[in-house]
């Protein structure tokens, strides 16, 4: 339904001017509130506006109406949850409904007399992540609110909550400190590996401003711009240091970040919103409000980041306006818990001593995965729920490897993780050792084991492990984290970087991989349903072959006078990979014309697509190399979405149907001699690696921080008997079954390190 636009749509400056003289003339609740669903009802040309306020035990009460029965005051009560006030409380957001009565959420209370009414608009009064109680306003005529109407409503929540907050302070203590509660445990996707074990640091909960009605507009709106200033000199000031050191793609997501820093646009609307006549703190709340309130129907990953920069901003605009955030009394070594994370903010806890960090919100190529990762922080996302949960100071167990988070952990998964932290540093410190050693089995076989890469800053790894090479290197990492396309010469001088650091190792250079959940801002992406199985990779480069092209030419301009080697992603027929392999010959003729080829190209595909493990005669005809991409392949062959923690867990890359695939894969290659390895995540445990290997394929390209351990693994195997025992097991398995316990107790019993 349309939203009706109505002449007299409650101006915001009109209806706080009104609120503040109601405020300055009724001083106890009950007046107030009359006063206000009294003044509310008519601003909004509503039949009804009610307010409903939290008692103990999660209800809510009726506690003042204009339009409802009077009676129904006090006496109708609605648990947090049930009916459409229930549900705003519950989801903490405006629920805006034409046919309220006809909602599945509606509850029927005979004594207010609103089967009347047909629209619904409700609101929640929020304080932080408490709500406090829900404000409504109800029509006969059926109707969908306008925005201005949900916002100026929200507006009047604010006030709402300064004056509920004000009559009922809660108990402080009865919030923070639960004695004897119980151990929380979550599941999540561990985005950067790593165990963290201490305090928890909750972040994002700022306490609501003080005073929401300002007394005289044009002062404070002085105030706010005096705050901006200093607000973006400091941020300039804070962007220097790390902005200078760090590698090349950070630097990009803080210039960005600096950008939103000094933004018009965003300071202009908190600056009317001041001018409505709320304080600047309110106003920055207010305008957040809305842009939460916006994204949440946006799916693109990168418009949120964009509301992860601007949640971190407000909260600095905040304190360098005087209101502060909470003062968390943590010192060193603590968990950060988030809803989400701005990167300057990361930064900031990152020098104060931050050990690891929980988001509720986060995907791969977020800004703040990237500075985590850059950090060497580990990472969990996915945890819903968890900052509400957390309570500052109570100890928590982060464990990215699992993708588990436990908030007050019981005294044993302590001990557990403790011995576990303990074990880990004193293998590090042996695995350095292993640096210069070769990845040889005890029967002599050399295997290779190689990186997953895709920024600069993950160069150094190479060297500090001791890798092969690089076996993957994810090109489109880059342009997710500067925002868009780079130029040629940029994209160019960044290959020719990643060469030069590897030296006369092997790079396997991945051609852009966008698509499913990898979004470009600006480009033309179309909402897809199924957007891992879209129009994504190698689809896109062959539709659009000016990009690819640019890219490959890109490539070889870095390697000139070396050896090149491209790899495309997501192929599907080999139809696709000869395509891919023409334009790369194109560009390869004018490099040449150019004098300035590389010594040698070579060209592979992906396989992720089981499609191609039927193709693949023909397939290792026209490829150099071969390299299963684990992660996109373990997800098609199980039909399971690889992102979705849910199934986390559920089917095992242990398991027949993906070890017989990649032995048909391994044995096909090897007898058309075409070297074959596998990328992506799968073998980043030595136990998974140790399968890969046992299955015939010879090299492995896994995160950096995975190659000590797999290296460690490969030195205390012997190849030749755990092949003939995988063999067996495989023989004997039975349907999809994990194989994990059997393979794990074999390498107990036959000293493999798998730790
Ligand atoms: C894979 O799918 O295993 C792979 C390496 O590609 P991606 O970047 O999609 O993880
Ligand atoms: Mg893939």
């Amino acid at each position: 339904m349309p939203a009706v636009p109505r002449d007299s749509s409650p101006t915001p400056r009109r209806l706080l001017a009104r609120l503040r003289r109601l405020m300055a003339r009724a001083t106890d609740l009950a007046t107030r509130l009359d006063g206000l669903v009294h003044l509310v009802a008519g601003e909004f040309v509503a039949e009804v506006c009610s307010v409903y306020v939290m008692r103990p035990g999660e209800i809510l009460e009726l506690a003042a109406t204009e339009g409802l029965r009077p009676e129904a005051v006090h006496r109708t009560r609605l648990r947090v949850g049930e009916g459409i006030v229930g549900t705003a409380a519950a989801e903490a957001r405006p629920l805006n409904l034409p046919d309220a009565q006809n909602h599945p959420a509606f509850a029927y209370r005979p004594e207010t007399g609103e089967e009347a009414y047909a629209s619904m608009l409700a609101v929640p009064v929020l304080r932080g992540a408490e709500v406090l109680g829900v404000i409504a306003v109800q029509n006969r005529a059926p109707r969908r609110y306008a925005e201005d109407e949900v916002e100026a409503l929200e507006t009047v929540a604010m006030l709402l909550a300064e004056i509920l907050h004000g009559a009922h302070p809660p108990a402080e203590e009865a919030v923070l400190s639960l004695p004897g509660a119980m151990a929380r445990h979550y599941e999540g996707v561990g985005l950067t590996p790593g165990i963290a074990l201490g305090p928890v640091v909750r972040h994002g909960r700022r306490t609501a401003p003080r005073t929401v009605l300002a007394e005289d507009p044009e002062a404070e709106l002085g105030r706010l711009r005096a705050a901006a200033r200093a607000m973006q000199r400091a941020v300039d000031a804070m962007l220097e240091g790390p902005a200078r050191r760090a590698g090349h793609e950070p630097r990009e997501v803080l210039e960005a970040y600096r950008l939103i820093a000094a933004d018009q646009g965003w300071l202009g609307r908190i600056e009317a919103v001041v001018r409505d006549g709320l304080t600047a703190e309110a106003a920055v709340e207010r305008v957040l409000a809305d842009l939460r309130a916006r994204m949440r129907q946006v799916a693109d990953p990168y418009l949120r980041e964009r509301l992860a920069d601007i949640e971190d901003l407000a909260g600095r605009l905040i304190d360098h306006l005087g209101g502060g955030a909470e003062a968390d009394p943590v010192e060193g070594g603590f968990i950060l818990i988030a809803r989400r994370v701005g990167p300057a903010e990361l930064l900031d806890y990152h020098a104060r001593g931050l050990a690891g960090l929980v988001l509720e919100e986060g995907s791969p190529t977020a800004h703040a995965t990237i500075i985590a990762r850059a950090l060497g922080l580990p990472l969990l996302a996915g945890c819903r729920g968890a900052t509400d949960a957390a309570v500052p100071g109570e100890l928590a167990v982060l464990d990215a490897e699992e993708g588990r988070l436990v908030l007050r952990p019981e005294a044993e998964i302590v001990a557990g993780y403790r011995a576990a932290l303990a074990a880990r540093e004193a293998r590090r410190a042996a695995e350095a050792g292993l640096r210069e050693a070769e990845p040889r089995t005890r029967d002599g076989v050399r295997l290779t084991v190689m990186i997953n890469a895709g920024l600069l800053m993950d160069l150094p790894h190479l060297a500090a492990t001791g890798a092969d090479g690089i076996g993957l290197f994810r090109t489109e990492i880059a342009w997710l984290a500067r925002g868009g396309l780079p130029d040629l010469e940029t994209e160019e001088a960044l290959y020719r970087d990643v060469l030069a650091a590897a030296g006369d190792k092997p790079v396997l250079f991945r051609t852009i991989d966008l698509g499913g959940d990898k979004l470009l801002p600006g480009f033309a992406h179309e909402r897809e349903e199924n957007p891992a199985m879209g129009w994504r990779s190698l689809r896109i480069g062959l539709d659009r072959p000016a990009m690819l092209r640019r890219q490959l030419r890109a490539m070889l301009g870095a390697a000139a006078g070396r050896r090149l080697s491209v790899m495309f992603p997501m192929v599907t027929t080999v139809e696709e990979l000869r395509a891919a392999k023409a334009l790369l010959a194109a560009e390869l003729r004018a490099a040449e014309r150019r004098g300035a080829a590389p010594a040698e190209v070579q060209a592979g595909a992906m396989l992720e697509v089981p499609a191609l493990v039927w193709q693949l005669p023909a397939l290792l005809e026209e490829a150099a190399f071969l390299s299963v991409g684990s992660n996109d392949l373990t997800q098609f062959l199980f039909a399971a979405d690889r992102g979705n923690p849910r199934l986390a867990g559920r089917y095992d890359f242990l398991s027949a149907p993906v070890l017989d695939l990649l032995e048909q894969v391994g044995c096909a290659a090897a007898a058309a001699g075409v070297p074959v390895g596998l990328c992506g995540e799968a073998a980043a445990r030595p136990l998974e690696a140790l399968a890969v290997f046992g299955v015939g394929i010879p090299q492995i390209s896994v995160p950096p921080a995975s190659v000590p351990a797999v290296k460690a693994m490969v030195r205390s195997l012997d190849l030749t008997a755990f092949r003939t025992f995988l063999a067996g097991l495989r023989r004997s398995a039975r349907g999809g079954a994990s194989l994990r316990a059997d393979i794990a107790a074999y390498a107990r019993d036959h000293g493999i390190a798998l730790e």
